[in-house]
């Protein structure tokens, strides 16, 4: 016998990615902020630092990190189901409520399916889909950057299984009213499942969806949230979905085990016992919210009514880049996306302010 390592005959290139995974684009993450110049506005992240009530609890959780969590998240779902007047067993939590929709689309659907959802919307969803095998069906928004609910309700066939809802949008902001809600949520044929996704939910004016009652009245909604944005924990990774309790059962079958971190659950729940200041400081971005958008307005800038903590600018590809550039110049991290335009996540007023300073003047800008 020799003493080289046997050889393999035929194979030189290793093991393959199975062909769906191959043809999967990445998902673009925001560019992240190198240093304390660089204003972060590229992943429409809360700007504050962590509560102190937040702090502490994660504090005193690291003494058990040789533990694993409670893969239940049992006192989380409990904290949730209080605060959603539902019962723990339709609450399902994951990494991120991107990591929650991963586990919706394990458990639904497969090859020879279709999810249908607006376009341009939340990038993670056409490749979540895919990833299942899935086909994504995206509907286009209407040109006033609106889900073109009528569009998406054409699009449902017998093959659908899930619809998804944005609302408020990412990138665009905008958000789907009760009653076309309602309306579409009628419309929608009982096998198909429809999830309201509302990571941006703290975030809207007076005029909100009551999504948890059009939750409670319908067998085939689920609300999807997460505490990345508003609360403030993106670093944590933990969202939520209130489902039904079929669906709830089996997006915990499917979910990877342990996903949600001690520190997270318990920062989630410290989170959920301190709402007053968390809409507090929603209630500031709404605020700076308004006066951005005003002021853009008024000097000339077109933009929807963004209901969440970003605003958003339509642009063809020559403005794109001329916005990239001008927000690179400055320092400012924003995201851009091809063929439509690029997103802003607001923070405090001082930097809004150098967000303006960026735009200045519509009719001059691009003269500049
Ligand atoms: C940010 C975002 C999420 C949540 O992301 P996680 O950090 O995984 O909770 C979900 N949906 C939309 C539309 C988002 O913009």
């Amino acid at each position: 016998m020799s003493s080289t390592a046997p050889r393999i005959s035929g194979q030189t290139a290793g093991p393959s990615l199975r062909a769906t995974v191959e043809g999967l684009p990445d998902y673009v993450a925001g560019r992240r902020a190198t240093d304390a110049k660089v204003a972060a506005l590229a992943s429409n992240e809360s700007h504050e630092v962590p509560l102190p009530s937040v702090e502490r609890v994660v504090r005193e959780s690291i003494s058990r990190i040789n533990r694993y969590p409670d893969m239940a998240a049992s006192a989380l779902r409990e904290r949730l189901a209080l605060f959603l007047k539902v019962s723990p067993e339709e609450v399902a939590v994951g990494p991120g409520s991107v990591g929650v929709l991963q586990q919706i689309m394990a458990a639904t659907c497969g090859p020879g399916d279709e999810v249908v959802f607006a376009w341009r919307s939340f990038e993670a969803y056409p490749i979540l889909v895919t990833l299942t095998g899935a086909t994504p069906v995206p509907v286009p928004l209407d040109q006033d950057e609106n889900h073109d609910l009528d569009g998406m309700l054409a699009a449902i066939n017998d093959r659908t299984r899930v619809v998804i809802i944005c609302t408020p949008n990412n990138p665009t902001g905008t958000t789907v009213g009760q009653s076309q809600l309602e309306r579409f949520v009628a419309a929608v044929p009982s096998h198909v499942l429809v999830v309201i996704d509302e990571a941006y939910v703290e975030y809207v004016g007076p005029h909100g969806i009551d999504s948890l009652g059009i939750f409670r009245t319908h067998a085939n909604v689920c609300v999807l949230r997460t505490f990345s944005k508003a609360y403030g924990l993106a670093g944590l990774r933990v969202g939520y979905a209130a489902a039904h309790k079929t669906l709830a059962q089996g997006l915990r079958r499917v979910a990877l085990p342990f996903g949600v971190s001690t520190l997270a659950q318990t920062a989630a729940i410290a989170s959920l016992n301190a709402t007053r200041e968390i809409q507090e400081r929603a209630a500031a971005v709404i605020e700076e919210r308004s006066r951005v958008i005003q002021h853009l307005r008024s000097v000339g800038w077109h933009l929807p009514d963004s209901q969440a903590n970003f605003i958003w600018l339509r642009a063809d590809e020559e403005l794109k880049k001329q916005l990239l550039d001008a927000f690179d110049r400055a320092d400012i991290l924003v995201r851009g996306y091809v063929e439509d335009g690029v997103r802003v996540t607001l923070a405090d007023a001082t930097t809004n302010d150098r967000v303006l300073e960026v735009l200045g003047d519509r009719a001059t800008f691009d003269k500049r």
